[in-house]
């Protein structure tokens, strides 16, 4: 950590930093510069970052040099992670995730099921319990739901992930999908990420609608922290005052998230549009910005959805999208992609 001191900061301001550095049981090196003295404290940061050091007489800036996140950083584990989910393997080329937003019907997710499979679909969605923005919306069928969907994923042999809302949630989910997804209004609900940790399940967690790259990091850091080292981030939009789409897709987060951690990272770019007619253009952009994948939603009868009908794809436009975005991806990542291409 540095501790940079404000102009003038007096000796006895700068000691008061260094005692407390050394109480804390780390090593303290001072340099003093014309203008501004600068320590550096070296040793375990963590211990530190406990410490409310802004709040001392003198000191102007408190920086850390370690990430937070430790576990999710790229320092911790240089090369790219593959997450597997039975037969998919994210991060590992170019993955796609279709289905529909939420299970509805025996043959409406069959249908889907096999869209997304015609389509090259790595791992089948559909949510059994859904988060609504209004309790008078359709919730989500439960344990049914999840029935249909593990029946869907026998048919097909694909593998699934739905979303879990909450801890009372997660034992039950385990026992029909094979991922958990953490939706972006449960990305700090911190209990549900231990659970999943616990769990070891492979994780997709979303990002919060007003979530900074480093919040979804550090919401990462808590399911990696309980052992469990199979997290996919998924960017899906986030809340800004442009309203012609649903959330503004932050492409940019994937070339950062890139950088800063070895996690997979995909896109939604179904609920970023909320419209039909921009996901494609979306999805393209994802494979272009060189990320891992897309979670595309689908419907074979969009119109009667129950359930962000007007951003599902109809299952014969997802085909043709599927080959753009895997020829883009070549074209961009080839076969090999290194931080901070
Ligand atoms: C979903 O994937 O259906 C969903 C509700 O996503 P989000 O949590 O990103 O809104
Ligand atoms: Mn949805």
């Amino acid at each position: 950590m540095i501790i940079v001191m404000k102009t003038g900061a007096s000796e006895q301001q700068v000691q008061d930093v260094v005692t407390r550095i050394e109480a804390a049981g780390l090593r303290a090196h001072v340099s003093v510069g014309e203008q501004t003295t600068v320590i550096g404290a070296i040793g375990d940061e963590q211990k530190l970052a406990v410490l409310p050091l802004e709040r001392y007489e003198g000191v102007a800036k408190v920086m850390p040099v370690v990430k937070p996140y430790r576990l999710a950083s790229r320092e911790f584990r240089p090369d790219n992670s593959v997450v597997e989910v039975g037969t998919a393997r994210i991060g590992d080329g170019w993955s796609l995730i279709a289905g529909p937003c939420a299970v509805e019907s025996r043959e409406q997710v069959l249908a889907a099921a096999e869209s997304a499979k015609a389509a090259g679909a790595c791992l089948l969605r559909g949510g059994a319990f859904k988060p609504r923005t209004s309790p008078y919306d359709f919730q989500g069928h439960g344990e049914d739901g999840l029935k249909l969907l593990k029946e869907a994923s026998e048919q097909t042999g694909l593998p699934t992930v739905t979303e879990v809302r909450s801890v009372t949630q997660v034992e039950l989910v385990a026992r029909y999908a094979d991922m958990f997804q953490i939706g972006a209004r449960n990305m700090q609900n911190f209990d549900l990420l231990r659970e999943v940790g616990r769990s070891g399940r492979p994780v997709l967690l979303k990002r919060g609608i007003a979530a900074k790259v480093n919040d979804l990091l550090m919401a990462a850091e808590y399911i990696l922290s309980e052992g469990n080292n199979k997290v996919v981030l998924c960017e899906r939009g986030i809340r800004t005052f442009e309203d012609q789409t649903r959330f503004t897709l932050d492409v940019s987060a994937v070339p950062v998230i890139r950088a800063l951690s070895h996690l997979p990272i995909i896109i939604d770019p179904s609920h970023a549009a909320g419209n039909a007619r921009y996901v494609p253009a979306l999805a393209r952009a994802a494979a272009a910005v060189g990320a891992d994948g897309v979670m595309i939603e689908i419907h074979p009868d969009p119109q009667e959805a129950l359930c962000d009908g007007n951003q599902a794809l109809l299952p014969e436009n997802l085909i043709g999208l599927a080959e753009e975005m895997k020829a883009i991806h070549e074209i961009v990542c080839g076969n090999v992609l290194s931080p901070g291409d």
